[in-house]
């Protein structure tokens, strides 16, 4: 099963994709994250994304598909994965489709998890980040159990460098202009669904599931 996660930055398309990723044996693939990863280790396609990052700027399609696709490759990959996070351009879809087409896979779903930007401002300011294991947290929605500390594995939580709030409504920008249009791109290829991401995190994951059954 290929799933494709859509949605504003901040919608809730990490919290769910690591949710299906547990239910379902999946890996769950997010390009942001592997960006952070890479910033932190200090390497050249660290280096050379974070400059777009912090400008809430979209990292070009070449390397952001010769990461993803790479990492596609990968063994675990073969029963599936649940991209979160890619695509995010028209480009980046189509060279998906590519090699998609190439190894004769399909995507079969593209799930779009639909948030207001009223909303999103609220969730982004409050997001908090684990530096060490990626899960994500809210200090309103989905605290900690102890605060600022991750239950999973007990690091200090962050705050990422671009959920700050002009960066927040640049990315919200870009989101609408780059991204947006996907929608539309999945629909007429008669995989697209749309889920209410107001709801809380466990009614979200339920209409989630209800798709994938
Ligand atoms: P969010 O969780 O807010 O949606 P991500 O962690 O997915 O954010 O992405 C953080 C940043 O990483 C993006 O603002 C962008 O700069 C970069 N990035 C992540 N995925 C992509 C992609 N597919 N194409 C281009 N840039 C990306
Ligand atoms: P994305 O991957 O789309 O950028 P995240 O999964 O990181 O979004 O969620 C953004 C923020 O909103 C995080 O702080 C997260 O804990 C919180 N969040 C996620 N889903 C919900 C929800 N259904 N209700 C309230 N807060 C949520
Ligand atoms: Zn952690």
């Amino acid at each position: 099963m290929r799933i494709i996660m859509l949605g504003a930055p901040g919608a809730g398309k990490g919290t769910q994709a690591e949710k299906i990723a547990e239910k379902y044996g999946l890996p769950h693939i997010s390009t942001g994250d592997i960006f952070r990863r890479n910033i932190k280790e200090g390497t050249a396609l660290g280096k050379e994304a974070k400059s777009y990052m912090d400008e809430g700027k979209l990292v070009p399609d070449e390397l952001t598909v010769r990461l993803l696709l790479d990492r596609t490759a990968a063994d675990d990959c073969k029963k599936g994965y649940i991209l979160d996070g890619f695509p995010r351009t028209i480009p980046q879809a189509e060279a998906l489709d590519t090699e998609l087409k190439k190894l004769g896979e399909i995507i079969d779903y593209a799930i779009d998890v639909e948030v207001p930007d009223e909303n999103i401002i609220k969730r982004m300011s409050g997001r908090r980040a684990c530096p060490k294991c990626g899960a994500t947290y809210h200090t309103e929605f989905i605290p900690p159990k102890k605060e600022n500390i991750c239950d999973e594995c007990g690091e200090a939580l962050i705050i990422r460098d671009d959920d700050k709030p002009e960066t927040v409504a640049n990315r919200l920008k870009v989101y609408h202009e780059q991204t947006q249009p996907l929608i539309d791109y999945y629909d007429k290829k008669n995989i697209l669904h749309t889920v209410d991401g107001t709801q809380d995190v466990q009614d979200v994951f339920k209409a989630v599931t209800s798709i994938l059954e």
